[in-house]
């Protein structure tokens, strides 16, 4: 398993990557946003662990242009600030998780292991899937209980997005800017009504429903134990 770490102060940079070795991962370091970002889409990694404050590129900038190149690759992002606002922005940003600053570091290499698992739960890159829905990415094509399921793009997209983040609510505000790539202040009705035709589609015709409501937050697509 392969890591990436972006971390300006040489201090933390190299005592994660001790720690993360130790722990038995491979393990390499960018100083700064520019080279982190470079690094992280021309190489593969199993997963990035991103440092907010960086010079030139900072963290916020390099999720940003990471996840417009529409890479799946999990970031773990540290924040020196325990403010809110901040984890919520890196997190609608397509960030998957956030440690603040100071942290331990049993509790980095937790977060990181379970994010890793969580990704290798689909054991095939080209296939998805939660219960009997199935999504094929190479072709595009859905199928629940073996059955065809046309999609538009944006469905596919929203569909895409909560299988991949089953179990998890996802607010409407992040939904709206990973699928439509709209900021999170914009009006999330949208999202609201693709959600309603993607489950006349996914979920009407069969059981169980796996699109549930979280009210007043967002949606989560459910994760049901076979
Ligand atoms: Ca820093």
């Amino acid at each position: 398993m392969k890591i990436l770490i972006i971390e300006d102060e040489p201090k933390t940079g190299s005592y994660l990557k001790i720690g993360l070795t130790q722990a038995g991962f491979t393990v390499h370091v960018a100083a700064d946003g520019w080279d982190g970002l470079d690094q992280a889409l021309n190489e593969t990694y199993d997963l990035v662990v991103l440092d907010v404050m960086l010079p030139g590129l900072d963290g916020w900038e390099v999720i940003r242009r990471l996840r417009q190149e529409n890479r799946i690759l999990p970031v773990l992002f540290l924040t020196a600030r325990d403010d809110v606002d901040d984890r919520v922005k890196g997190l609608e940003l397509g960030a998957d998780d956030y440690l603040v600053k100071p942290f331990a570091f049993p509790e980095l290499l937790a977060r990181i292991r379970t994010r890793l698992r969580r990704n290798q739960a689909s054991p095939s890159l080209d296939k998805l899937s939660v219960s009997d829905l199935v999504i094929d990415l190479p072709s595009r094509r859905v199928t629940r209980a073996g059955i065809r399921i046309d999609l538009t793009n944006k469905e596919f997209s929203l569909l895409e997005l909560l299988v991949r983040r089953a179990g998890e609510v996802l607010p409407r505000t992040l939904i709206a800017s990973q699928v439509w790539d709209m900021n999170f202040s914009s009006d999330t009705n949208a999202v609201d009504v693709a959600v309603r035709r993607l489950r006349s589609k996914v979920d009407d015709n069969f059981v169980p429903k796996l699109i549930q409501t979280v009210r007043g937050v967002g949606y989560m697509l459910e994760v049901l134990s076979k």
